[in-house]
């Protein structure tokens, strides 16, 4: 960890000690600052991407009783040789089971997942059969068991089949409803503010004046809040003046986790600390041995969860993928709360010369991974050709055709 102390003026002239602490410092003291929101029932169909705030288990078995498997007929295996003309008794369509008999000689009539008839061991394909009348001649070889989806072949009664914390997936939400559920317990939805500070920013669609440019993180952490399940609720722009900065943070508290971008960094216009201090927040951390984002604050608001991003847009990003992210995830029950990691292999050489961990912005195509645009925190063109984070610990090298693991988020 690194540990470079600074003394930071506040506006009541006490003076409070700031460490900047290490990335797995900030996760740990932001997951720990954090709870998981009350669980509540869901119908099925509104659960998808919410996590599961309990265990389910399997009323029924998979498949619910012996079927068939293919269009055809259902016949007495050891009756059923090459060449066999066999009396058609019946036919079973998908549905109620008519409750019929199969015995040496004979066949019925079946379908896709219609119920097998007493007696048969096999279904053969109406492929494999030349219909004469109420006769059919079998063509082909026929093995006991054949195209028979066995009760309890796929899952059993009483199998988990979501687990605590698992996120709900379309398969999922399936396999419920397979089971006759038509709700799912699932964690609580965030609600999420975004308060984007600065003088220099401007609405798009408003007009540029000569040094001012376009506010586009709201844009990019709204993706990224719904990207992970959260509800954005607010977004608002303030400028750096800090009545309005207080007033802005207060509407902002009202949600489960308010999300400032810029005005923390140590700039005589970054008035975000003194705000949240005035508003009796406890401030957690500020500073993070991370690149971009060294900035980056955290702290509580009553019950409200305060995130302050250094306002560059790569660090803002990078921020929220490592320490908000896995916030939001816990808050809404999830069990796994990291981003994704698939191994690649590297293309080019590199190495950290920096102070901090480097997460390194590139595309990963056909498992190679390759840097792409500025690495530089406010180089927005080159993170939005990229797919994926390259983290190098400090004073880390590698070399082109090394395996490397990469963070994913899309
Ligand atoms: P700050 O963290 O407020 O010192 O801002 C650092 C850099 O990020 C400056 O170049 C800002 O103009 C830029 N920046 C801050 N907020 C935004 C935003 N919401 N959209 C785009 N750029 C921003
Ligand atoms: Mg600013």
């Amino acid at each position: 960890m690194l540990a470079i102390s600074s003394e930071l003026p506040i506006s009541n002239c006490q003076l409070i000690k700031f460490a900047v602490i290490s990335e797995e410092e900030a996760r740990k003291t932001i997951l720990e600052a954090v709870r998981p929101l009350p669980a509540r029932k869901l119908w099925i169909s509104k659960s998808l991407d919410f996590f599961a705030a309990e265990d389910h288990f399997a009323r029924l078995p998979l498949p619910n009783f012996d079927n068939s498997a293919m269009d055809g007929y259902t016949v007495v295996a050891s009756s059923c040789r090459k060449g066999e003309r066999l009396r058609v008794t019946g036919d079973q369509p998908a549905g109620p089971d008519r409750e019929l008999r199969v015995s040496s000689g004979e066949a019925v009539r079946i379908f896709t997942g219609a119920p097998m008839p007493a007696g048969a061991d096999a279904v053969v394909m109406q492929e494999d059969v030349t219909p004469d009348g109420d006769e059919i001649v079998i063509n082909t070889d026929v093995e006991a068991g054949e195209f028979i989806r066995r009760r309890g072949c796929d899952l059993a009664e009483g199998q988990r089949i979501l687990a605590k914390g698992e996120r709900i997936r379309a398969a999922t939400t399936a396999l419920l409803a397979s089971q006759g559920f038509t709700e799912v317990t699932v964690g609580g939805e965030v609600k999420a503010a975004i308060l984007s500070t600065g003088d220099e920013l401007v609405i798009p669609g408003g007009k540029l004046e000569p040094g001012q440019i376009y506010e586009s993180n709201s844009a990019l952490l709204n993706g990224l809040l719904k990207r992970c399940g959260a509800v954005v609720d607010s977004v608002e722009h303030c400028r750096d003046e800090p009545e309005l900065l207080i007033e802005a943070i207060k509407r902002g508290t009202r949600n489960d986790v308010l999300i400032i971008s810029g005005g923390v960094s140590v700039g005589e216009h970054d008035f975000v600390k003194d705000a949240l201090r005035d508003l009796g927040a406890q401030i957690d951390i500020w500073r993070v041995a991370i690149k971009p984002g060294k900035p980056f604050l955290f702290g509580k608001i009553g019950e409200c969860a305060v995130f302050g991003l250094p306002g560059n847009p790569v660090s803002a990003f990078v921020t929220f993928l490592q320490f908000v992210r896995p916030a939001i995830l816990k808050m809404m029950g999830a069990t796994d709360l990291d981003l994704p990691q698939v191994p690649a292999k590297l293309t080019v050489d590199l190495t950290n010369d920096s102070d901090r961990a480097h997460y390194i912005r590139g595309k990963l195509e056909h498992g190679r991974f390759t840097p792409v645009g500025r690495q530089e925190s406010h180089a927005l063109f080159g993170l939005s050709q990229s797919n994926a984070l390259l983290r190098l610990a400090l004073g880390q090298s590698l070399k082109a055709g090394e395996i490397v693991e990469v963070q994913i988020w899309d």
